[in-house]
């Protein structure tokens, strides 16, 4: 298989006129993306003179070009550093001062927010729908900036520059979520793309076989995505699509009833995103349909409420990815009947990927205890972007440690919580993913979130932040009722909050911003 993903790309060429990205402003066959792709690969390395291990950083809603702005770095052995699109100014400049991109790829809605290191560093920049609504391109193209919408239309016969890329070269920096802390850039080589890529169309291709069709006959997926395509979640679903010569079908921005309509108007065959969109959208289809050509339901990116499982109508398949920005990508999945027998539980590693239950000292524990989840494989990202402190902290004898508490049954993995989350009273582990799950079965709570507040005696004391439903009549005392008969005394929140529950872009708690909130005495 492909050990680039410059060749890997190359291989879905013979995809030619299938349609490959349904953007809401264009649509993009196969071809029509490669060749795209090319051209903007021989401006990046003929035009601008970028050389192999140079920065190109991407920083763009989920518009089509997105995707071209990526494969063009591929192809001209830059280095793709996908920035979080819903970054402020100043979380932008953290990222670019670290990373020291020679170009930009943004979109006009972000450029204002990069201008300023745009300007202090003279990096060349290229603006993807400027002026198209959202805001209108500043810079003059003298100025270093140049619309991409200004580029000649790109020659069908136009090639990749030649240069060979090298399966060690770096291929990617993502920057982790930072929700335990500042966000790191890890690094991912040729290697562990290409590895991720054939590794998740491995586990595509089996899940497909398991859910009783067979891979690569029939019509191609259509798959609506919503991951943000800076998300390792979006990688997977990228790769899983691309190596079948499906189709993706992508919005601006999320809306339940629009997502819906998309749906019904492309037949789309699967939806990819958060757990938080894959029930609104199951909401939304609960009042009106439409979800009819649906075959596959697939989550990722955080731990999915149990109850989402159950409202997985039975035609529909229901999936659920597990994995980091240091995987690159989906590094365990669980599907099907497994899946709804064991909704707890993210199942069993992809090729390729070896698992570990380690305990306090880095030693084996055995089957049923719970311990932190170290990893091993292909994909692996080889560290952190200059920061050999912390590649040397995450990564031990060829295993990288994942900072989640997990444990293994049957090979079955279930992520208990994350080692910075767990709230540790009196002696007592409480492990916040198992509160919140029956809290969140509450019929009248709408999301929840726990965490660790301190407490003279008990070191911790459990808190929960609760959103009712509207209409909801419980309050704080009917909620640790309904814990308490599902949960051990100690586990049961002493303190209820009754607020909305703040989550990231890919669906995880912002727990930190919880515990600020609890120490300024705003809950
Ligand atoms: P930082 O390291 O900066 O705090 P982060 O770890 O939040 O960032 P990501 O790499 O986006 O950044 O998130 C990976 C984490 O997401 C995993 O460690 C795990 O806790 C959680 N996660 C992802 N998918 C799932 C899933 N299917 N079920 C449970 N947890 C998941």
């Amino acid at each position: 298989g492909p050990r680039t993903l410059k060749e890997f790309v190359e291989t879905t060429w013979a995809y030619g006129d299938r349609p490959f990205l349904v953007g809401e402003s264009a649509t993009y066959t196969y071809r029509e993306f490669f060749t795209a792709s090319c051209a903007l690969a021989r401006r990046l390395h003929d035009t601008y003179g970028l050389r192999p291990g140079e920065r190109a950083a991407i920083a763009m809603r989920n518009h089509p070009e997105w995707q071209i702005a990526f494969w063009a770095t591929q192809l001209a052995g830059l280095i793709a550093v996908p920035l979080n699109a819903w970054w402020t100014e100043a979380e932008l400049t953290y990222a670019l001062d670290d990373c020291t991109p020679s170009v930009l790829l943004v979109d006009g809605e972000r450029l204002p927010r990069v201008d300023a290191w745009r300007r202090a560093h003279t990096v060349r920049t290229v603006v993807f729908h400027g002026g198209s609504g959202d805001a209108e391109v500043t810079g003059s193209a003298g100025d270093g900036v140049e619309r991409y919408e200004d580029f000649p239309a790109p020659d069908p016969m136009e090639a990749p520059p030649l240069l060979e890329v090298r399966p060690e070269d770096d291929s990617t920096i993502i920057y982790t979520s930072g929700t335990t802390g500042r966000p790191k850039g890890a690094v991912a080589t040729q290697l562990a793309q290409a590895g991720s890529a054939r590794h998740i169309q491995f586990y595509g291709a089996a899940a497909t076989l398991a859910e009783g069709r067979v891979p690569g006959q029939g019509p191609a997926p259509v798959t609506l995505m919503t991951f943000p395509f800076f998300h390792v979640a979006a990688f997977a679903t990228l790769y899983v699509t691309m190596g079948v010569g499906g189709t993706l079908v992508l919005m601006r921005k999320w809306d339940a009833d629009r997502a819906l309509d998309l749906v019904t108007r492309h037949r789309v065959t699967g939806y990819a995103g958060v757990p938080t969109t894959a029930l609104q959208l199951l909401a939304a289809a609960e009042c009106r349909g439409g979800l009819e050509s649906l075959q596959v339901l697939s989550t990722g990116g955080a731990p999915p409420p149990p109850d989402l499982v159950r409202k997985v109508g039975a035609g529909i398949v229901p999936r659920n990815g597990y994995g980091l920005t240091e995987t690159s990508g989906g590094v365990l999945a669980s599907y099907g009947d497994e899946y709804r027998e064991d909704p707890g539980s993210v199942g069993r590693p992809v090729p390729a990927v070896d698992v570990r239950i380690a305990g306090p000292n880095g030693e084996l524990l055995a089957e049923g205890e719970v311990g932190e989840l170290w990893l091993r494989g292909q994909s692996l990202v080889r560290g952190y972007w200059r920061d050999e402190a912390a590649t040397a902290a995450a990564f031990r004898d060829g295993w990288f440690r994942t900072g989640d508490l997990a444990t293994v049954c049957d090979g079955r993995v279930s992520i208990v919580d994350r080692l910075k989350d767990m709230v540790i009273r009196g002696g007592e582990n409480v492990y916040c993913v198992e509160v919140e799950a029956v809290l969140q079965g509450h019929p009248e709570v709408e999301d929840a979130a726990v965490f660790g507040v301190p407490h003279p005696e008990l070191g911790e004391e459990v808190a929960a932040v609760v959103q009712l439903c509207p209409g909801a009549k419980v309050g704080a005392e009917g909620l640790r009722a309904y814990a308490g008969g599902r949960l051990a005394a100690f586990k049961v929140p002493e303190l209820v909050a009754f607020a909305a529950v703040p989550r990231n872009p890919t669906g995880k708690i912002l727990k930190h911003e919880l515990r600020e909130l609890w120490e300024l005495g705003e809950l």
